[in-house]
């Protein structure tokens, strides 16, 4: 079947900016996993290029282009490269609406210049150690003083943490419920605020995760995203994206991871013929296919939903759990199809394979995407 996502725009798109990737990330791959995180020239040529907030209207650098068919073309070309960082996504998928759709005019012009520049690596700071998927449970707090909020706490496990230079923080600001919290922009420099460094993870090594710490750190209350005391509503509106992101991230994944087994089954002999010649093989091979064409095809239309408006908290959910599910047992089968050289750092599949664990529990864990949908069906 012929998928219809996309239209001749996107598909030049996709060229132009696997193009950029192939030239400009691709060959430092491996560099930047030793690194720890990619390198701010390859951030300012993707923004000298276009791609980075190009949601953004043409007086703060961007294009004014609202469809996610682009983020998802850029997506797709990621995965496939190889080059596996969280750069784009976290930019254009996670923060992009929170500046785009809560930020002041003022705070816009602040900061919308050099994001679409590439000189305004930015985070989104929800997690605590003490609170994951219980956001609720958040300590990290601002009292205010005078024009100023003097924010106290800490973050874990936030993507981009070590290296940006502004951090949107999620923080108690009232009484523990949905009302007590408030979204507080603070940039890297500010005294009090402290960046971790990258924490040692199993994967997505080319990307810091790392902790962020305020300690008496003063922000102006024009720091403020969004209406004050409605920080967790401002999270659930904006978490439906961040998990269709993921879950186009995964349902790639499982796409390229398929197409590199079915190169490698139809190449390596055993018993005298090529391993695509048995036939459980080929069994294994036709789950696979029709898994990720029927979920991709949902995941497609959760897309379009998004662009309409009209995709909801379960329906997003349902696509990270479900996605990111089948991305995992496809990776594993196809590593399992390329026997000891999918053990190996230098095959493709491998990489992809411990890349991939932490896309069910980020985002959401799966078990908490179950139960919002389960809620919802329910009624
Ligand atoms: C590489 C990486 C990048 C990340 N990036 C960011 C970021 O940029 N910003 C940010 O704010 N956070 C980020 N996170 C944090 C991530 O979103 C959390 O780890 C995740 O939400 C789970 O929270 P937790 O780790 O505290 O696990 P917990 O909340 O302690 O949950 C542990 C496990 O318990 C189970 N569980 C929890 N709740 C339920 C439930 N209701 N029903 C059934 N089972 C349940 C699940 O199996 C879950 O995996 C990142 C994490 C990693 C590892």
């Amino acid at each position: 079947m012929r998928r219809t996502l996309y239209s001749e725009e996107h598909e030049a798109f996709r060229k132009a900016f696997r193009a950029f990737i192939d030239h400009t990330a691709v060959p430092h791959v491996e560099e930047w996993e030793l690194a720890g995180t990619v390198d701010r020239q390859f951030i300012r040529a993707a923004g000298e290029n276009g791609f980075l907030g190009f949601e953004f209207g043409s007086e703060f650098g961007g294009l004014g282009i609202e469809d996610f068919r682009y983020n998802a073309v850029m997506t797709e070309e990621v995965v496939a490269s190889g080059m596996a960082g969280d750069l784009f996504s976290m930019q254009n998928d996670i923060i992009v609406p929170y500046l785009r759709d809560l930020a002041t005019e003022e705070q816009k012009q602040r900061w919308l210049p050099a994001f679409t520049r590439g000189e305004c690596v930015t985070a989104l700071g929800l997690t605590e150690p003490g609170a994951g998927s219980d956001l609720a449970a958040i300590k990290a707090s601002a009292r205010r003083e005078g024009d100023e909020l003097v924010l106290n706490g800490q973050k874990t496990f936030i993507t981009s943490g070590a290296t940006c230079d502004l951090a949107i923080v999620l923080v108690r600001t009232g009484e523990r419920d949905g009302r007590g919290t408030t979204f507080v922009a603070v940039e890297n420099g500010t005294p009090g605020f402290e960046r971790g460094k990258p924490m040692h993870k199993i994967g997505r090594k080319a990307q810091d995760t790392a902790e962020l710490f305020f300690d008496e750190c003063r922000v102006p209350v024009a720091n403020i995203i969004g209406e004050p005391g409605r920080g967790f509503g401002c999270a659930i509106a904006n978490l439906p994206r961040e998990r269709l992101s993921i879950a186009v991230a995964a349902v790639a994944s499982a796409r390229h991871a398929l197409e590199l087994g079915l190169d490698h089954v139809r190449q390596r002999s055993a018993f005298g013929a090529p391993l695509a010649q048995l036939q459980s093989v080929r069994m294994q091979l036709a789950e696979m296919h029709t898994d990720i064409a029927v979920l991709g095809e949902y995941v497609d239309r959760c897309v379009l939903a998004l662009n309409d408006g009209e995709l909801t908290a379960a329906e997003a959910a349902g696509a990270k759990y479900k996605a990111t599910e089948l991305q995992w047992e496809v990776l594993d089968r196809v590593l399992q199809l390329f026997g000891g050289y999918g053990y190996m750092e230098e095959y493709p599949i491998a990489r992809m394979w411990r890349d991939a664990r932490i896309q069910r529990i980020y985002g959401g864990a799966n078990e908490v995407m179950k139960d919002l949908v389960g809620r919802a069906v329910v009624g």
